[in-house]
């Protein structure tokens, strides 16, 4: 079994040190009565949740998997029992309005404990995931009526939610879709269609799932502008939120895959099933785009949560492996050989690994903080702002974070070894679960033409502007204190590859949107590196009073190692961009 135990020290340390919670967060509207005092202990009670009811079904879920019997999905052994658990201590509406029996707490706490979620289950928290996004979408766009019905079940944890894009002819490109929904004269629509890959679309661990569908209506115009949101649920409801009959939606089957074996990937089949409409006619993208925008950052923390698994159990392993002698000589001369952490090579895997999930961690953390500003603040040019960034950063966290978690996956895995390769210590699964991260939820090809495409026009670059104006801020503030003169230092030498890279893109794409599209996923990694830089400068600030610590160490031996090491690479990525999409594009199709 992998190794984890939640990091609640690392956590904490970053909301309440590096990132200021109690005077970003706690004086928002509704939030006064979450500060420290809530937030540690709630961080505990979900961690130990997390290392003592989910983590020990994490390697029996893989190997049993969801199984398909007569239109009925089953989850693993013991998957009921913890979802259960799991909504009894109100996790399921931990972050929803508190007027549909949400919690109605921060977001930036919802995301701490889905990471905690993830690194001990992520198939598990693939339940719990889309649930709270078919919530936040009803949230948004749903009537009154649907919000009374449908939002308390979905904050207890009585019903679930899925999310129905994808069809067979329809992947990446929505407006493909096919699925029909035709008005039944008496307010709702009769929906038909069959739509794949739909995780969590059938199972065992909740009395109803609530679908929320994608479908164009009889005079839908082409393409995206086409696209109504319709809910279906599965089991039709009463005013009273009684279950009624069973709804004309069912699972034709699950999908044999890779990874989360215990999340199940269903074909679902909509004939004549009553929907009811979400948000306008035609409207669907937009509030499809609300769940996916959540859905974006939730993926994000899964790849955040599975690399911090990763890193932890490779430590372990790698402090009581015993290979070789270390270069500068045995270092244990009586025993037989050293841990093979003496070694560079493997020293340099470890901090690879460690010095990215630390800052992937402080942006992840930061992002949920603007998400809660962004919904609460009472100033609204704050609010703006705050939404500025949360949109720049959803394509970035999404595909950054997510590659993450599949290079520290592999790197664990090298760390072991062929331990790592065969099932025990349960890296091949980290691998094998890992990998999906990078695909749904929009690949992460698509999240870089997002953020070239959209988020670098918007506004005339007004996004952009709200993440370099604070930095170059942050670096002039700085640059001139000699402790964190090595940090600012990298970080404004990145901070100039990035614009630009920025402004050559932004040239190029206007005549030519190839030039964009080659230069995207370089792009997003450039921002992303960059970004973390950023963390990695911000944790020093807040950890220089401690400088002469263990902890304080340490924090600055991993910003050192990012800055001088991890952080060259943009060197690479800038020299790749300016390569124009030449080589990309020279290529005849017939030729490849
Ligand atoms: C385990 C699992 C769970 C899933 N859960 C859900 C779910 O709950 N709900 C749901 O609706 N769907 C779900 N999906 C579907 C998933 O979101 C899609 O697989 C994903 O969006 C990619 O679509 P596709 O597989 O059809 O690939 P395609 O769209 O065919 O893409 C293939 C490749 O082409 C690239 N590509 C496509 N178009 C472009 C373009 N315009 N520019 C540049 N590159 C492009 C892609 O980046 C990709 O590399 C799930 C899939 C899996 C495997």
């Amino acid at each position: 079994m992998a190794t984890y135990k939640a990091p609640l020290d690392e956590i904490g340390f970053v909301l309440f040190d590096v990132l200021g919670y109690e005077t970003a967060v706690r004086p928002l509207p509704g939030f006064g009565e979450a500060g420290a005092d809530l937030v540690r202990p709630a961080l505990e009670e979900a961690g130990r949740l997390c290392e003592e009811v989910l983590l020990p079904l994490n390697r029996g879920g893989d190997e049993e998997g969801c199984r398909f019997e007569n239109g009925v999905v089953r989850t693993p052994d013991g998957f009921k029992a913890a979802y259960d658990a799991f909504a009894a201590g109100g996790w399921s509406g931990l972050a929803l309005d508190p007027a549909h029996r949400g919690q109605g707490l921060p977001r930036t706490l919802h995301f701490a404990v889905m990471e905690m979620i993830c690194s001990a289950n992520l198939a598990f928290g693939i339940y719990p995931g889309l649930s709270h996004g078919a919530a936040d979408a009803l949230h948004l766009h749903g009537t009154e009526d649907q919000k009374a019905l449908y939002l308390p079940r979905l904050a207890s944890g009585e019903w679930t939610g899925t999310m129905c894009l994808t069809e067979p002819q329809c992947g990446t490109d929505l407006g493909l879709i096919r699925t029909k929904a035709v008005p039944d004269g008496e307010g709702a629509y009769s929906v038909t269609g069959t739509k794949i890959f739909i995780s969590c679309g059938e199972h065992d661990l909740a009395d109803n799932i609530l679908h929320l569908v994608l479908a164009k209506l009889p005079d839908a115009p082409a393409g995206t502008r086409g696209i109504s949101l319709f809910l279906v649920p599965k089991v039709l409801v009463g005013d009273d939120g009684s279950l009624s009959e069973r709804n004309g939606v069912r699972c034709g089957g699950i999908e044999n895959k890779m990874g989360i074996h215990a999340s199940a990937t269903c074909t679902m089949h909509f004939d004549e099933a009553k929907g009811f409409l979400v948000g306008g006619a035609h409207g669907g993208m937009k509030a499809m785009f609300t769940m996916m925008n959540a859905a974006r950052l939730a993926v994000a923390i899964q790849g955040l949560g599975v690399a911090e698994t990763a890193c932890q159990t490779a430590v372990a392993y790698a402090k009581e492996r015993r290979q070789g002698r270390a270069l500068s000589g045995a270092k244990e001369p009586e025993a037989a050989a050293d841990p093979i952490i003496v070694h560079p090579d493997v020293r340099r895997m470890l901090l690879t690994m460690r010095s990215q999930v630390d800052a992937a961690r402080v942006l992840a953390c930061w992002t949920g903080m603007e998400l809660d500003a962004a919904t609460r603040h009472p100033d609204p040019e704050r609010r703006k702002r705050a939404d500025d960034f949360v949109a720049l950063m959803t394509p970035i966290l999404k595909a950054h974070l997510t590659d993450l978690g599949t290079e520290c996956a592999n790197t664990a895995m090298q760390v072991l070894g062929g331990h790592g390769y065969v099932r025990e210590w349960g890296v091949e699964q980290l691998v094998r679960d890992a990998r999906i991260a990078q695909i749904y939820e929009g690949t992460n090809g698509i999240q870089a033409l997002d953020l070239v495409g959209r988020k670098l026009p918007q506004g005339t670059g007004r996004l952009l502007r709200r993440f370099f104006h604070p930095l170059d801020a942050f670096i002039k503030e700085h640059e001139a204190d000699p402790c964190l003169a090595p940090m600012t230092g990298a970080l404004k030498k990145a901070a100039e590859r990035l614009r630009g890279a920025t402004l050559t893109i932004a040239r190029k794409g206007l005549s030519d949107p190839e030039e964009a599209g080659a230069a995207a996923s370089d792009y997003l990694r450039l921002f992303a590196l960059t970004a973390m830089a950023w963390a990695h400068a911000k944790t020093v600030v807040a950890v220089l009073p401690r400088a002469g610590e263990p902890f304080g160490q340490r924090k600055i031996a991993l910003a050192t190692f990012y800055m001088t090491k991890v952080l060259p690479e943009t060197g690479a990525l800038f020299a790749r961009i300016m390569a124009g999409k030449g080589p990309v594009m020279g290529l005849e199709a017939e030729a490849f």
